[in-house]
């Protein structure tokens, strides 16, 4: 089954052989219950102990969350996956189930959000885990920092933010399965119509189901997909620590699946042509899109990504522009939305030097090459004339 119909049928349609009628709901329904209750104890008893399929506490399952960690599962292509309240806390979750049976060393892309950054450095590392950082797509450097910190976990973007470096996930997974650490891949600005981090070996896989997945910029939430070795320990850390995704959020976020193929096409398909457009804009110095086959990254994206399908995200950066030009543009946007987030329905402006990058010293992000006049577009499923219009006049 392609992905695009696995979206639309998986998880749904469990049949409840003891309602009146033994239907079977179209769309999986919105269990709020926290208890489930069985007429024979030993029943009970059994699915306690997870003999038997069934629900019995709403931290362990829920019904609603069940179909949606049905669907992410074949939609990533894992073992299985826990659903969580937010992307930072899937990636917590995965980050501790991949350390637990080994070295606690963290080897990190240098350019991962922000917030995963302070988890490793002002959470994980005070806890006494050691954390290492690299350029994830300089494969020698890699190997080094491996050789020298003997990481228990390799963590990598697919995309980086803001500038859309691609590291050669395949590679990066066959070091880290050579010296035993899990490979953990937040797949958040690809999605997995784009890149499925399993199919290229990755152990564990985060996306924050507040972007592309759920799309309506309505819901908070995470995954964390697994292979087989660390289903169980994912499952076990989701029943302790309780970090799930609520019923109602659960359904949000299923109902927004079913279009995201159709939704993610046609905002790749506009940020393609937003790319080219700005491209040869007077104003624009530089667009860093991994369609241009000048990317630095330009072969890894030909094997990784998908024809055509080069993601949403746009940075560009407007020609010798201070914060202060920076802002007169974007105070100047009508239709393009100033956010902090991405994925919406809605194109939407992000300016890394206030928001995402705001912890950084202006000296170290001229250095990781975010210049003050960079900002970062979010293509929405708009028609891409109006887009290109709102972007023009603000520029002018
Ligand atoms: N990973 C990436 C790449 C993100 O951009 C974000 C949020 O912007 C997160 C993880 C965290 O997701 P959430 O905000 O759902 O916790």
């Amino acid at each position: 089954m392609k992905i695009e119909t696995k979206a639309v049928h998986k998880g749904d349609r469990k049949r409840n052989p003891d309602a009146p009628g033994a239907f079977v709901p179209s769309s999986t329904p919105i269990y709020t219950a926290t208890t489930y209750l069985y007429e024979d104890t030993a029943k009970l008893d059994r699915v306690l102990g997870r003999e038997e399929a069934g629900f019995c506490y709403g931290r362990y399952d829920n019904p609603t969350r069940t179909g949606l960690e049905e669907l992410l599962t074949e939609l990533e292509g894992g073992a299985s996956a826990q659903v969580c309240s937010s992307g930072m806390m899937a990636i917590h979750v995965a980050l501790l189930a991949a350390l637990t049976d080994r070295r606690k060393s963290v080897l990190a892309a240098d350019a991962l959000y922000g917030a995963t950054v302070t988890l490793l450095t002002q959470v994980l590392e005070p806890m006494g885990v050691e954390v290492n950082f690299v350029d994830i797509c300089n494969l020698n450097a890699v190997e080094q920092k491996i050789a020298a910190s003997k990481p228990g976990c390799i963590v990598m973007e697919t995309m980086s933010n803001p500038l859309l470096r691609v590291g050669d996930m395949e590679r990066v997974a066959e070091l880290a399965r050579d010296c035993g650490a899990a490979l953990l891949v937040d797949n958040t600005f690809a999605s997995p119509l784009l890149v499925r981090p399993m199919e290229h070996g990755a152990n564990l896989v985060v996306e924050s189901l507040t972007k592309f997945l759920a799309g309506h910029g309505d819901v908070l939430g995470g995954v964390v997909v697994t292979d087989q070795a660390h289903a169980d320990v994912v499952r076990t850390l989701s029943r302790t620590l309780g970090p799930v995704l609520g019923p109602f959020e659960s359904f949000l976020t299923m109902r927004g699946i079913k279009t995201f193929v159709l939704r993610v096409e046609r905002q790749c398909a506009n940020a393609c042509r937003i790319a080219s457009w700005l491209q040869s804009h007077p104003r624009i110095a530089r667009v860093h899109y991994p369609a241009d086959p000048n990317h630095p990254d330009a072969a890894v994206i030909r094997r990784l990504l998908p024809e055509g399908l080069y993601g949403a995200l746009v940075p560009f950066e407007i020609k010798d522009a201070t914060k202060e030009d920076v802002f007169r543009f974007m105070d100047k946007l009508k239709l393009v939305v100033r956010g902090t987030t991405l994925a919406d329905v809605h194109s939407l402006l992000l300016y890394p030097a206030i928001a995402s990058h705001r912890e950084i010293a202006p000296k170290q992000r001229q250095r990781m090459g975010i210049s003050d006049g960079l900002v970062r577009l979010c293509a929405g499923i708009e028609a891409v004339d109006d887009i290109i219009a709102d972007l023009d006049q603000a520029l002018s």
